[in-house]
């Protein structure tokens, strides 16, 4: 049988994005398939108007993402603004945080002294 040539996937990769005003960075993974900006806006500060810049996923596997790039579901998709819907009928995918108790469970975690280091 002859393999088949896929495109390679960007799930899982992660990602950071640097505010070019307030400088502050932000960590994301990408949950589902799909295209994700080079540019968006501030998530670092509310009132930051500054534009975040990608890293084009050049980042160490070992960041702890905060943010993650997911693709809507139907339900999600009808509460859309027209411009959101079209990014998303393009295959681009929206950013949320992710549920803090996860963010913390994975920060405490790191924290802890693995078994071999006893
Ligand atoms: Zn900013």
């Amino acid at each position: 049988m002859a393999e088949q040539q896929k495109p390679a996937s960007l799930v899982g990769r992660k990602n950071i994005y640097q505010c070019q005003e307030c400088l502050g960075i932000i960590a994301t993974v990408d949950r589902d398939a799909g295209t994700t900006p080079f540019m968006i806006g501030c998530q670092v500060r509310s009132g930051c108007r500054g534009r975040m810049q990608s890293a084009f996923y050049r980042v160490f596997d070992a960041i702890q993402p905060t943010f993650e790039w997911y693709k809507p579901d139907e339900v999600e998709i009808e509460k859309l603004d027209a411009g959101t819907r079209h990014h998303v009928d393009m295959g681009g995918l929206l950013l949320r945080r992710i549920p803090n108790n996860l963010a913390i469970a994975d920060a405490v975690k790191a924290t802890l002294p693995g078994e071999a280091a006893r």
